[in-house]
Formats: structure tokens, sequence, C-alpha cells
């Protein structure tokens, strides 16, 4: 069991690229951060194989192993990582108060990273194809389907650009919509309806991602008015249907979007004092590994600030990244 009268100086919820960047500031400016990290530690990056726009890695690097980098990175300045399902967090009182089921964590300061979960079309075998055909990054994985034919899903902004993007490196890009028009706003609609290499199928959803040992053959729509199914050969799938921020939480202590992603001001405060949050859980637009570490850098930087005007003692007080009361 957790001790209830330890005070942590920060926590760090999440382990993608946010939540590792912030520990390892974190840790090299003051004590050791606790980092709650849930039972797939690292973030969406775990789930592509090469990173190749990750600035440092002239080949590139698999997801799993720059997350891995990252983590021992953060752990040689003393941050400590457990494993846990966040369950419930107070954040109307100070300390602020995290539980994991019964295990309960009190902290000054709270760097929020849970990231957003890209959206599925639950037809069963998307995830355990990841890597094998299907993606929901075009930027990170666009660049393995030179030469070959791939579908986009989706009719926003998302699947307007990855299915622009992806005719850099495709032979073919058909865009699957559920309804007859585009969600996209104009000018992105636009470009993608007059690219030649974008072909569109419309009304339609997929009912099947077909595949064999190596990975996706092909798919299968059904258009939802006249209910015909057809089959079409691909080599790659790439999901663009939206994001979910990871914000359940937060709901009613933190101000967020209409989509739920959380709002913060002058880099990563949000409208609680000591919480910040970065990362794709406030960052819709961007979402890249390298824009996710940068805010996490930015919020550690704040989150020390806001430790410096608190009365605790952090060289004195401070082991192993508890803090107790000053004096
Ligand atoms: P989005 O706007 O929510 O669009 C999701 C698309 O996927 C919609 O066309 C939707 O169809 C479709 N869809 C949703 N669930 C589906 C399902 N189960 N099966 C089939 N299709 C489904 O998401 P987004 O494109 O990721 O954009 C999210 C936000 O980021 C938006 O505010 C967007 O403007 C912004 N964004 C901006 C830029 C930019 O400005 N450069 C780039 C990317 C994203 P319906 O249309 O029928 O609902």
């Amino acid at each position: 069991m957790t001790n209830p009268d330890v005070i942590h100086e920060t926590i760090i919820l999440g382990s993608g690229p946010a939540g590792l960047t912030a520990a390892i500031y974190a840790g090299r400016s003051r004590c050791c951060p606790l980092l709650i990290h849930g039972i797939q530690p690292g973030g969406q990056l775990t789930t592509t194989t090469a990173v190749d726009n990750f600035p440092g890695f002239p080949e590139g690097i698999d997801g799993p192993d720059l997350m891995e980098n990252m983590r021992r990175q953060a752990e040689r300045f003393c941050a400590r990582f457990v494993e846990g399902e966040v369950t419930r967090v107070d954040l109307q009182e100070r300390p602020f108060r995290i539980w994991t089921g019964e295990e309960m964590y009190r902290c000054l300061s709270l760097i929020i990273t849970t990231g957003a979960s890209p959206k599925l079309l639950d037809l069963g075998n998307e995830e355990a194809l990841y890597g094998r055909g299907v993606s929901v990054c075009a930027t990170c994985d666009g660049f393995f389907y030179r030469g070959r034919e791939v579908v986009v899903v989706g009719g926003g902004d998302t699947a307007m650009e990855e299915a622009v993007f992806l005719t850099r490196f495709a032979s073919k890009v058909t865009v699957v919509h559920r309804r007859d028009s585009l969600r996209a706003t104009p000018v992105l609609a636009d470009r993608a309806l007059t690219h030649k290499a974008i072909n569109f199928i419309w009304d339609s959803v997929l009912t099947e991602i077909l595949e064999d040992s190596a990975g996706v053959t092909g798919i299968r729509t059904r258009n939802l008015k006249t209910g015909n199914e057809n089959e079409l050969a691909c080599d790659g799938v790439f999901i663009a249907i939206g994001h979910r921020p990871n914000t359940e939480l937060f709901l009613n202590q933190l101000e967020m979007d209409d989509d739920g992603y959380i709002l913060t001001r002058n880099g990563t405060e949000t409208n609680i004092s000591g919480v910040f949050a970065a990362g794709d859980v406030q960052d819709h637009q961007f979402r890249q590994a390298v824009t996710a570490a940068g805010t996490g850098c930015m919020a550690a930087i704040q989150a020390e600030r806001f430790l410096d005007n608190l009365p605790y003692d952090s060289t004195l007080s401070c082991k192993k990244g508890i803090c107790m009361p000053k004096g």
C-alpha cells in the first residue's frame, strides 16, 4: 500500500513522449518525479514500427525502442515508474489526489499526458494488423507504402490531409467515406477532391479488412444507400475517423474544449494552478511525437517554477521525490 503521508512533488500521468520528456526534465531539475502508466507503457508510438521523423535518428528508430530509450533516460535522472490504471483524480483540494484502485497518491504538482486514442472501426482485426498494413498515422507510416495502393477511411480534415500526404508515396489512394459529402474544411476537401491520384468511394463503410499471413490484402465495403458490397485490393488501410482524448478522469475539474481536449494557456497551464497538460491530451492539431515531447518539457519547467513558489523545501526535506512541508 502507498503511504498516505507521502506527498510527491510531481506526478506525471502517462508514458508517451510527453510524459517521458516531462519525467526527464522534472528528474533533472528537482526531486524524482513519479510517473504512473497503464499496462501498455509508451503511448501511441508503441503501435507504430519505424519512426523516421524524430530528430536525432538519421536512420529512423522503432517506436518501442524510442520510448524505451526515453524511459531509460528518465530513470537515469531518478524518475520512478509505477504501473496502475488511474481510476479517480481529485484536483479540488491540495495536495492533489490520484487513485489507482485502492492505492492513493498525493502530489503538489501534476502533469497530465494521458494522450488521445485513435478511434477504430471495431472490425476485430484492426489492432492486430497495426504495422502490417493498418495504420492510424500517415505521417508516421506513409513512407512504407511507396509505390503501393492504400485506402484512407474518413471524411474529415485528418483523412483529407492523410490522403494528400499519402500521394507522395502511394501509387493509388482511395478514400472511403460513409456519406456523400465531406466533413473536412473546404480548403482541405478541395485539395483532396481535385487530386488526380485520389479516388473516392462514397456512402460506404468498411465491413472487413482482408488479410493474409503477410498483412493487409484488401477491404470489403458496403454502400449504405444501395447495400451493395464490393472488394478492393490494397496494401494499406489508414484509419482517420478522429481521436478521442483520454480525459474522462478530469471531467468537471479541468476546462476542456467541445471535443474533450484539455484547454491550456501560457504553455501547458490548465485552469488549476499546479496542474499542467502536455501532448495529445491538449493538442488535436499537431499530434507528433516531437511536439508532444516539446510540450512535456514545457510542463516540467512550468511545474518546477510552480513548485519554487510553494512553501516546501525541495533540497533539504525532499528525499527520492517525496516532500515534506518546510520547517
Ligand atoms: P473529425 O472531424 O471528427 O472527422 C472524422 C471523420 O471520420 C468524419 O468524416 C466522420 O464521418 C468519419 N467517421 C467517424 N466515425 C466513423 C466510423 N465509425 N466509420 C466511418 N467513418 C467515421 O476528425 P478529424 O478529421 O481527425 O479532425 C479532428 C479535429 O482536428 C477537427 O476539428 C479538425 O478540423 C482538426 N484538424 C485540423 C487540421 C488542420 O486544420 N490542418 C488537420 C487535422 C485535423 P461523418 O463526417 O459522417 O461524421
